[in-house]
């Protein structure tokens, strides 16, 4: 079903589509123009193609959208939507979110890669609810083209850092990421788009053999393994020094750095130990670190306070590493970092 979905498609892909329906190929970037740079809602929209042709292309193929179903506005620019995919084969609403952030001089777009997320992380409120598969790549473009259609503003980045882990989707969200880049799409640059990944190592190699242009950021959250291990159940499959070595590898490959995400929670990884671990590991690749305060009270825990922040901030700067603190917009909508478990707080 999902190959008849025009939106999502590679001009590749479009060219067959028109091929088989014995149309000229200009069609296919004619269409691609129409899906990935004007965001065209409806196949209406494509108003090149005489009605025959769109009737004909409507008989095979559909055009679907995201539909908004909550959104949750802040003062500050800030706003989570939670957005329908429509239904799953059982039946079962797909629900995903989306949060638009903004700063002086961005505005960015974080998207879900995947349904909830399996990798169920001790403090990722993503976790908690069941996970339900891979989201198509015309699921992950949509939010972006929603969003702005929904704003009418456009945006400047892409952190794949949403629900899921865009690893484990790997080539829905690279394909995502080409058309997003794409010169006949929003010609985003890759320099713009970012992909978090809390250590999936097969894909990491892929990424580097692939010479893919994007940002790569790990989410390390804790630098010693063992005590990892009891945060993120992905670190049991994929130990921090083997994917620390594959990033390594992709550093020196790309002549790219690469960001180290790193949620602060007291009392877990905190210490002036684990600050001069991280230190060892961010000294050995070009890489920078961001600092993002606990948003959640998974298992009790508490935020750290801005003085605690700054302290453990310090004792990196003071070795040289670039770290920065992330803060945590859209805290007020549960729309930060670790909090996207479709809750519709705040519904207005
Ligand atoms: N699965 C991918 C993509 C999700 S990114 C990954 O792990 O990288 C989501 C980011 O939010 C991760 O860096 C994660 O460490 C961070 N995060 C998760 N829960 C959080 C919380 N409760 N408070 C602050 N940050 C959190």
């Amino acid at each position: 079903m999902h190959d008849t979905v025009l939106k999502g498609k590679s001009i590749e892909e479009l060219k067959t589509v028109f091929q088989n329906m014995e149309e000229p190929s200009y069609r296919a970037k004619q269409a691609f123009l129409r899906i990935n740079k004007h965001l065209a809602g409806t196949l209406d929209e494509f108003t090149e193609f005489p009605k025959s042709l769109r009737k004909k292309l409507e008989e095979n193929h559909s055009y679907p959208s995201l539909q908004i179903i909550h959104s949750s506005p802040e003062a500050d620019g800030t706003e989570k939507v939670i957005f329908s995919a429509g239904k799953d084969h059982r039946g079962k609403e797909i629900l995903i979110e989306t949060v638009w952030l903004v700063s002086e001089k961005r505005r960015t777009l974080c998207i879900s890669s995947q349904i909830g997320c399996s990798l169920n992380c001790s403090f990722c409120a993503t976790g908690t609810i069941p996970f339900g598969g891979n989201l198509d790549a015309w699921v992950i473009l949509d939010q972006v083209y929603e969003m702005i259609r929904h704003k009418n503003e456009t945006i400047t980045n892409i952190v794949f850092m949403g629900m899921g882990e865009p690893f484990y989707n790997y080539e829905n969200v690279i394909k995502a990421a080409r058309i997003l880049n794409d010169d006949s799409g929003l010609n985003l640059s890759a320099r713009h788009i970012t992909i978090s990944t809390a250590g999936v190592l097969p894909s990491i190699h892929r990424f580097t053999q692939e010479r893919q242009p994007f940002n790569l950021a790990l989410s390390l959250n804790q630098p010693f393994s063992e005590k990892r291990g009891e945060m993120m159940d992905i670190e049991k499959r994929h130990p921090l020094w083997d994917v620390i070595s594959a990033l390594k590898e992709y550093t020196e490959t790309s002549g790219k750095r690469i960001t180290f995400e790193y949620v602060c929670i007291p009392e877990m990884n905190m210490s002036e130990q684990d600050a001069l671990e991280i230190i060892k590991i961010a000294k050995k690749l070009p890489s920078k670190v961001n600092l993002i305060p606990l948003n959640t009270n998974l298992q009790g825990w508490k935020r750290p306070s801005s003085d605690e922040m700054l302290a453990f901030q310090k004792i990196l700067t003071d070795a040289g590493i670039r770290a920065f603190n992330r803060g945590s917009a859209g805290r007020n909508v549960n729309g930060a970092c670790g909090m996207l478990a479709l809750n519709r707080k705040n519904r207005q």
